[in-house]
């Protein structure tokens, strides 16, 4: 590869995000969701550069864009490369798109090369889940996992995923086949790391090697609401004192256990008036970890410590879950070569787990998938002063080259597909 050619890459795929951060619902702000009309002015700009390299793209059944780029020979298995397409309101410029947009870079910068895989860049249809409260969509399309429900869930129109998807003039009942085949080898996505680690690291990439899993709860204290001037301290049963006590012993725990974050988002206190203690105290809480068994033994015993609190307060609690999704390791080989790639680049190689999901995780139900973070400046992500710097995307530029030559002559893949 000569050299500066990869600059000139990222500095297009700059201008590129830029652009289709252009096509939005909102006036003077970002926000694109499912097969909204921006999102068609996307597809167009992206068939717009799909074009030279001599690659067609389309649109399948659940809105993701599709671009095949063929193998060395017909019927060659295929690597797909992408992100999603979709933005959360008020977003940024590269949550997402830059995966897309570096999907189109890689096949640029082979320059016509075929490769013993097919390569297809993928744009997802909406991940964020801002239209309908259902994220994944396209994901979940590809590794057969929409279900009716999902389906029939409505935005703010009234109108569901699948009359969405008939009114843009795609086929509802086309869905299932968009579901991937056995000729897919595995899943890369490119992201920004939206958090503030590998800038506190001064490094920029990491191999994602897991996305946490997540618990979410909600807690509720019940104690006796009363009047605030004539009950005396020893005398009351303040539910809003018993969780701001268990809150603090949240912080406490996930302070001193590596790797976790737990998190008290939400409180609602009852009656909620200055002159009233209260009776009623619900908060919600979201507990991480890139182990399952950590997380799951943290939740129980903040838990634990929830029903000490009220019973030594003479309170009650209830708990219920809102979510618990366990941990999704990448695959071990793509995140092995990945870290390969960056040191063959000349990047210190470092994995991370992912505290955020993504497609990939998605992916990885189906077909092996990996992700490549790239350093976030401020660690700052949904929200329009994103960033991320030319240098750290012509080193993403590099890594992605330098892995799909290493795919290109493994063993573990030629294998795979059948021409060892
Ligand atoms: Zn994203």
């Amino acid at each position: 590869m000569k050299s500066g050619e990869n600059r000139k890459r990222a500095e297009e795929a700059l201008v590129r995000c830029q652009r289709l951060a252009s096509f939005s619902e909102d006036q003077g702000s970002l926000r694109r969701t499912f097969l909204s009309p921006p999102m068609v002015d996307c597809y167009r700009e992206i068939a717009c550069w799909m074009d030279p390299v001599g690659v067609s793209v389309l649109v399948d059944a659940a809105g993701n864009l599709r671009a095949f780029y063929p193998g060395v020979r017909s019927g060659a298995p295929r690597l797909m490369i992408g992100s999603h397409l979709d933005t959360v309101p008020d977003a940024g410029a590269y949550d997402g798109m830059l995966g897309v947009v570096l999907a189109v870079s890689l096949l640029e910068s082979l320059g016509g090369r075929k490769l013993p895989f097919g390569i297809e860049v993928v744009g997802f249809s909406e991940e964020e889940g801002v239209r309908f409260g259902v994220p994944f969509i396209g994901s979940r399309a590809l590794v057969g996992r929409l279900d009716e429900e999902q389906l029939a869930s409505e935005d703010a129109c009234g109108i569901s995923i699948r009359k969405a998807v008939e009114n843009f003039g795609l086929n509802s009942g086309e869905i299932p086949q968009v579901c991937l085949t056995k000729e897919y080898l595995g899943f890369i996505e490119f992201h920004i790391e939206q958090g503030p680690v590998l800038e506190n690291l001064g490094l920029s990439l990491a191999a994602v090697d897991s996305i946490v899993g997540q618990s979410r709860l909600e807690l509720a204290f019940f104690g006796h609401s009363n009047h605030a001037g004539t009950t005396p301290m020893n005398l009351r049963y303040d539910a809003l004192a018993a969780a701001a006590e268990w809150i603090t012993a949240v912080e406490c725990r996930a302070r001193n256990t590596a790797g976790l974050v737990a998190t008290v988002g939400r409180i609602e206190a009852k009656p909620g008036a200055t002159n009233v203690i209260a009776g009623e105290t619900r908060v919600a809480f979201d507990v991480r970890h890139a182990a399952d068994e950590i997380r799951i033994q943290a939740v129980n015993d903040l838990v634990g410590q929830a029903k000490g609190i009220a019973d030594r307060r003479g309170l009650r609690i209830e708990c219920g879950v809102l979510l618990e999704q366990r941990a999704v390791p990448m695959n071990s080989f793509l995140v092995n070569e990945i870290e390969h790639a960056m040191k063959t680049i000349g990047c210190a190689p470092h994995r991370m787990m992912s505290g955020a999901g993504h497609d990939a995780m998605i992916m990885a139900g189906k077909i092996p998938a990996a992700m490549i973070f790239l350093r976030t400046p401020g660690g700052i992500s949904h929200d329009p002063s994103e960033s991320v710097a030319v240098e750290d995307v012509e080193k993403a530029i590099d890594c992605g080259l330098q892995l799909l030559d290493q795919l290109a002559s493994s063993n573990v893949l030629q294998e795979r597909m059948g021409f060892a």
